[in-house]
């Protein structure tokens, strides 16, 4: 069987690879479990090492690495660049901060001695989508590898050209041999995956659905996980919002990787004193975001990552259409030349329940506005959706702001006047339909630890 990449520009292919068979995979498994049994041991200090010469072998390789994910997902150059150097950042974050983290934490009870240790936990499989190829799987590298387990990367279909470049910088890096490993394989090959006994834990970010059944098998197999899904996060915009600065914000979130972002906005609810005035200031601002060739300097939105997710998007804007929402930009394929997944930015207005904007999700450069009367309303509609992964409110009344982020919006990361972001020192993560557990910060790196009370009577 072959995995092959394909050019979301002009439907060609980039790049064929042969997919690794169930012995290979067999292989591999075993060999994780041999390399974890010497990397548990290793001194933190050398495993910090290992993940500061990380960030350096990503700076050299930033512009080939920026060059594979436009080749195999449509990501702008430049976008491509700085999800390099974020990747960089995470590894010194953790080069910085695990030794701490890992540390033993005691806790005084009548022994003569208890605490809390961190042990690693062993093979953990991580499951990853295309959208941010890199930036994905490093946020679960570099506190998982840190954290003395090993990692066997399933990576999206389309994107098999980053996962083998992943591999090849950490070894680059110095890591040990097999203690991260890519396998070439399809989502039905995973499932023997998480079923090898030495599979301890798994980790995926992606669709709802494929986090659905990830989960149900992890759990009857009683095995961790880590899910990382969906989202339709809500922009609330307030009347007293700084309307200019709030429009600019949301543009860039909404748009952010052409609208493939878990945390992209997703759902604008404007308070209706300003929605038409904020509509308008928004509008302007998603006509004027450049799209072509994601290799072109100019470039600011790509094509997106494949063609059969831009149909389906395309259908969804059609449906809500249908269904009485107003488009007011966009809504169409671009018509260039070739076999190209291109999607032009749209808005989409008078958005209501019942329509399919209103509670699925659109993953792509799509808008959907709703308009609220009071900012009760404004709340009832964000909250009003099977997901909870981030969410962001609008206000020059930044208390009033805050104390809605903090205690109304349900939702794993709440943001004012800031679009949402993550960040390796703050947890991320989501509630309800976006999933559970949480990556990055202190306790992102617990996830995957065996936490062990150590009692010495
Ligand atoms: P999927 O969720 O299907 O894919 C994400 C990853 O999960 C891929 O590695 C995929 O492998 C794998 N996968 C899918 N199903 C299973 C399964 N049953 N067992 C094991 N692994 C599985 O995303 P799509 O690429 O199909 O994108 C569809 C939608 O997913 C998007 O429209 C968006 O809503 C959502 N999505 C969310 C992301 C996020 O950041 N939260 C990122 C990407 C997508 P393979 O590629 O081989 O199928």
């Amino acid at each position: 069987m072959s995995i092959q990449s394909i050019n979301p520009v002009n439907g060609q292919v980039v790049k064929s690879y042969t997919a690794h068979s169930e012995h290979e995979v067999s292989k591999k498994i075993a060999q994780a479990h041999l390399a974890w049994k010497h990397w548990r041991q290793v001194p933190l200090d050398e495993k910090a090492a290992l993940l500061m010469n990380t960030a350096a072998v990503l700076r050299v390789r930033k512009d080939a690495l920026a060059m594979t994910m436009a080749l195999e997902m449509g990501k702008p150059l430049k976008d491509g660049v700085a999800e390099v150097e974020k990747c960089a950042a995470v590894c010194e974050y953790y080069a910085q901060n695990g030794i701490a983290y890992m540390a033993d934490e005691a806790v005084h009870t009548e022994a003569r001695k208890s605490y809390i240790s961190y042990q690693p936990l062993g093979i953990v499989l991580a499951v990853m989508p295309w959208n941010f190829p890199l930036w994905q799987v490093f946020r679960f590298v570099a506190p998982g590898l840190m954290a003395g387990n090993c990692g066997l990367l399933k990576h999206a279909s389309n994107v098999p050209g980053c996962a083998l470049a992943i591999e090849e910088v950490l070894l680059e890096a110095g890591f040990p041999e097999h203690v991260f490993q890519t396998l070439l394989i399809n989502s039905k090959a995973a499932g023997k995956v998480i079923e090898h006994p030495l599979v301890r834990a798994v980790t995926l970010t992606g669709s709802t659905e494929a986090g659905r059944q990830v989960a149900a098998q992890a759990a009857g197999l009683l095995k961790k996980s880590v899910l990382e899904l969906g989202g339709s996060d809500p922009y609330l915009i307030l009347e007293d919002a700084d309307l200019e600065a709030a429009a600019e914000i949301c543009v860039q979130s909404r748009l952010i990787n052409n609208g493939q972002s878990c945390i992209a906005a997703k759902r604008f609810i404007l308070q209706k004193g300003i929605a038409g005035e904020f509509t308008e200031i928004f509008r302007a601002k998603m006509t004027a975001r450049i799209t072509g060739d994601p290799l072109a300097e100019a470039t600011q939105l790509g094509p997106m990552a494949r063609k059969d997710l831009r149909d389906e998007l395309h259908t969804q804007v059609q449906s809500n259409i249908q269904a009485g929402a107003k488009c007011i930009l966009g809504g169409e394929i671009p018509d260039y030349s070739g076999d190209h997944a291109f999607y032009t930015p749209t808005i989409l207005t008078g958005v209501r329940k019942g329509m399919p904007a209103y509670s699925e999700e659109l993953f792509g450069p799509v808008a959907s506005i709703m308009e609220a009367s009071s900012i009760a309303e404004a709340v009832d509609i964000a909250n009003d959706t099977q997901f909870g992964l981030g969410a962001a409110i609008f206000s020059r009344d930044v208390e009033k702001a805050e104390q809605i982020a903090r205690t109304q919006l349900e939702a794993g990361s709440c943001f004012v006047n800031s679009f949402v972001k993550s960040d390796p020192r703050l947890p991320f993560g989501g509630i309800k339909g976006s999933g559970y557990g949480r990556e990055l910060g202190l306790v992102g790196m617990h996830e995957f630890v065996n936490i062990k009370t150590v009692y010495v009577a």
